[in-house]
């Protein structure tokens, strides 16, 4: 099988935008007859994807998920927590200073998890879903990219529709106690939102990608994306504001800016 072949069957057994790895394995095997498009080898029968990336924290959701999990803690754990967010959010400290302290802090549960991830879906941004159906409608790939956790995010990911997360894993032992983080994933550190978008684009080779979010961490993808939409429902942030190519209350006023 040449490169090229391999390379058109991935892009086409894509579902949203992604990989069904089972259905590219059989067309591999000879199981599976190839797709007209890809047996004619024509570039234009295969469009390129248009990828909508979201911030989740204060952005999808009213709810900063790692606030959260520390008002379990206790009041003076939240003050502590939420302070070091809030400076982080706002550029004042980078994430990598804060992001493994808030956790050994906190040291949540699996159970803690969960609770979080229905809070998510409590608060969700009163527009999104229909937004993000509409776009969907109109070739919009949505991703999450979150400095979050992911297994907080999947019931929110589940609720809207989007298939994929990228955010930081949490780990557990058996009895569900906090073990750990995947300490490697970008969004640990500052930088690492720009980084993980520059491997969707090199995945998906997308013909438009569009940043949405309301943090400093989410202005930073602005080189990285043909368009970086500020978002300011729950928190205005002025850096954020100023840099922006746009700024907008309500994700129902995306499809307007981006023309569908
Ligand atoms: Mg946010």
């Amino acid at each position: 099988m040449r490169w090229r072949s391999c390379c058109w069957i991935l892009r086409f057994t894509q579902d949203d935008g992604f990989l069904d790895l089972s259905v590219f394995i059989r067309i591999i095997r000879g199981q599976k007859a190839f797709p007209r498009a890809i047996s004619t080898c024509s570039v234009c029968a295969v469009p390129a994807s248009k990828l909508i990336i979201f911030d989740c924290d204060s952005t999808l959701s009213a709810i900063e998920g790692i606030d959260e999990l520390a008002r379990g803690r206790g009041p003076r754990v939240f003050a502590e927590v939420e302070a070091m967010t809030t400076a982080a959010m706002e550029g004042k400290i980078a994430v990598e200073d804060v992001f493994a302290k808030r956790l050994a802090i906190i040291q949540p549960r699996r159970e803690d998890v969960a609770a979080v991830g229905r809070q998510y879906v409590e608060r969700v941004e009163p527009t999104a879903l229909a937004t993000i159906e509409q776009l969907k409608a109109a070739g919009w790939t949505p991703v999450i990219l979150s400095g979050g956790f992911r297994q907080i995010i999947e019931p929110l990911a589940a609720h809207l529709g989007i298939a994929r997360i990228e955010a930081v894993d949490l780990y557990f032992n058996a009895s569900g106690d906090y073990t750990g983080f995947d300490a490697k994933f970008p969004t640990t550190r500052s930088g690492g939102k720009p980084e993980c978008i520059a491997g969707l684009k090199r995945e998906l080779a997308p013909a438009r990608t569009v940043m949405v979010g309301d943090g400093v961490s989410d202005l930073e993808t602005k080189p990285v994306v043909d368009l970086f939409v500020g978002y300011g429902r729950y928190t205005e942030r002025a850096k954020v504001k100023a840099g922006a190519h746009a700024f907008i209350h309500s994700l129902a006023d995306l499809p307007g800016l981006l023309g569908q």
